[in-house]
């Protein structure tokens, strides 16, 4: 039963074959038994999970359907969910039950989701690797010893090592479609604006966008289609009416035009990941795309620009957290002062310390010229290349990531290593546009994932670019071993 994508669970529910209350029940199972190896849940929430799963199995009594109604899946735990904790991998945030759910929590459970848990991830989102939690590293299910990727590790460790068909993310440089890579995952982080981020807990606000992590593009539509659409309570929400998702992965992809950047296969590059690049090139060129080599000339600058803007909206919002309005608050505080440096060095753990230390700074009179406008116009220069490039190809394909998955702990004393591996995906979130990661094959065991970049809201044409090759490869189906 666990092996089932999400579209499968759809058909076997109409089909009355099993009751989403009986397939809850399994995956809780799962979870118990197996979960303690890869560390990918925070809370479980059986007692809600057996209620949704009832009311969803009344529902489809009572004649209705839906994709979602009964599907079991997992939040990161970055959304807020009512009375359940909800702690952003942090120990600040450790006792936090949030008074109210996420926009994209209230809309999945509308349609008929269940809830297992709230997945692990880096602390406030802050890695690539998921060893920043204050609930400890999550492993990767394909082997033990790696890293499954991060900042949403707990989501892409659960979904790969089928404990539930698919999970929530988020993605603020990387962080679906990179734990999408390193587990064998399909991960998509949509255009921003297309997903609420309303009760979603902030890193950097003008990057975070919520998408979905699972097996397949054709889930990763099913799943989309319940988180995408405009939100009044989002200010940055944008009112663009939601396609069809699932009813458009049938196109063709003759003539499709895809552009290979050239800046992609430079130096920093594994080989091998190169090599499994253009088989899934071959591939499409096979379903009759045409390739066309491009150039995005400022992407060696995004980096250091994003590793500015995104540690300085960080500092910003992270502000908040200082013991008296949210968060940890230390004991026997003598003065005001001394609450917030105890409640803060007690709540925060390294990682985000060093960036709310590297935000501020960048902020602060007689360094702002010289680091935040720099940047910000630098990110400016990063959207024109999309833009120039999108008038000539309708999507843009590359590696998701330069190598596979680390050994944990590998990256540890050198932040500045781990922040280069985030070279193809945080181009996407500085100019907003949406992005997709499917598997593209395996080096020493490890997965690999192929990148897919396309226009302003066309997750459809990368869920359907996406659904094709999968329909004519099988990387995507590759179980981990003991899994
Ligand atoms: N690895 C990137 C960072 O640490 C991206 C994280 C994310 O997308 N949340 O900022």
């Amino acid at each position: 039963m666990h092996q089932m994508t999400l579209a499968e669970i759809a058909r076997g529910l109409a089909d009355k074959k099993f009751s989403s209350e009986e397939l809850t029940k399994v995956l809780l199972a799962r979870i118990t038994q197996l979960d303690p190896q890869l560390n990918s849940f925070i809370s479980l929430t059986e007692e809600l999970a057996l209620e949704q799963a009832k009311a969803a199995d009344a529902r489809r009594a009572n004649g209705e359907n839906g994709a979602l109604l009964g599907a079991p899946i997992a939040h990161k735990d970055l959304f807020c969910t009512q009375g359940i904790r909800t702690s952003c991998g942090s120990k600040m945030l450790d006792n936090f039950k949030a008074p109210y759910d996420a926009t994209v929590v209230s809309k999945l459970a509308a349609a008929g989701t269940v809830t297992l848990g709230k997945t692990n991830m880096d602390e406030f989102a802050m890695g690539s690797a998921n060893e920043s939690s204050w609930y400890g590293a999550v492993k990767n299910p394909w082997n033990l010893e790696h890293v499954p990727g991060g900042s949403s590790g707990g989501s892409a460790a659960a979904v790969a090592a089928r404990l539930l068909p698919a999970a929530t993310a988020t993605d603020t440089g990387g962080s679906i479609r990179q734990p999408a890579a390193f587990t064998n995952l399909t991960g998509l982080k949509p255009t921003y604006g297309r997903v609420s981020r309303w009760g979603m807990i902030a890193y950097a606000s003008s990057l975070d966008q919520g998408g979905p992590l699972a097996r397949t593009a054709e889930d990763c539509a099913i799943l989309l289609q319940g988180m995408a659409g405009f939100d009044p309570n989002d200010s940055t929400s944008i009112d663009e009416p939601v396609p069809d998702y699932a009813a458009g992965l049938n196109g063709s992809l003759q003539g499709l035009r895809i552009g290979v950047p050239k800046e992609y296969f430079g130096a920093g590059l594994d080989p091998r990941i190169a090599d499994l690049i253009q088989n899934s090139i071959k591939e499409l060129q096979k379903l009759g795309a045409v390739i066309k080599e491009i150039s995005l000339p400022n992407m060696q600058h995004a980096i250091p620009a994003y590793y500015v803007i995104a540690p300085a909206e960080a500092s910003s919002n992270l502000s908040r957290f200082d013991g008296v309005r949210f968060g940890h608050r230390c004991e026997d505080p003598k003065n005001l002062e001394d609450l917030y440096k105890r409640s803060r060095g007690e709540g925060f753990g390294p990682e985000v310390q060093r960036r709310i230390m590297v935000g501020a700074y960048a902020l602060s009179a007689g360094y702002y010229d010289a680091y935040y406008l720099k940047a910000q116009k630098i990110r400016r220069l990063v959207k024109n290349d999309f833009m120039a490039a999108f008038n000539e190809v309708d999507i843009i394909l590359g590696p998701t990531t330069p190598n596979p998955a680390w050994k944990l702990g590998a990256k540890n004393s050198d932040p500045v290593a781990a922040y280069l591996e985030d070279v193809y995906t945080i181009t996407a979130n500085l100019a907003g546009l949406p992005g997709l990661s499917m598997p593209a094959g395996f080096v020493d065991g490890l997965p690999v994932g192929v990148q897919l970049l396309a226009p302003y809201f066309q997750e459809g044409r990368l869920l359907n670019v996406a659904h094709q090759y999968q329909l004519n490869t099988d990387w995507h189906t590759r179980t981990p071993t003991g899994f």
